[in-house]
């Protein structure tokens, strides 16, 4: 038997579903239009990420993916989108190094945070609340 058949999520049509997000019409589609941003990139080395998705109809989210997978340093530019946290510029993930980091170090606080007011709970019950640490 033939694989499941599977709605393309982009134009409705029926596809054999063999793994792939989308019908072999939208797939070859996307290539092209992937290779017009990387090509209009190449052209284009100091477009921002605005100005590309206005110049070829692509949206960010697919520029997000061709600067993760590096398509666009194979033509020799260094792209990059902004941290969702501060905006500093990125290669890949949401978030820069620092933001990375400093929740890292937020998430490990509030575990120690968290074991701590544990113990401290059952240690002496009544003692007051651990006060947050504010600032920074
Ligand atoms: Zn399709
Ligand atoms: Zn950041």
């Amino acid at each position: 038997m033939a694989g499941k058949v599977k709605n393309c999520p982009h134009c409705g049509k029926l596809y054999a579903d063999y793994g792939a997000h989308m019908c072999r019409d939208c797939e070859d589609k996307m290539r092209e239009k992937e290779a017009e941003v990387v090509n209009y990139v190449r052209d284009n080395p100091k477009a921002k990420i605005l100005e590309i998705t206005e110049a070829t109809g692509c949206s960010e989210q697919l520029i997000k993916k061709l600067i993760r997978e590096g398509r666009f340093e194979q033509v020799g530019v260094k792209m990059t989108y902004p941290c969702e946290k501060c905006g500093a510029p990125i290669l890949s993930g949401k978030f820069c190094q620092t933001c990375k980091e400093n929740m890292q170090k937020e998430l490990q606080k509030q575990a120690a945070g968290v074991v701590a007011a544990r113990q401290a709970a059952s240690a002496n019950r009544g003692q007051g609340m651990h006060s947050k640490d504010k600032g920074r």
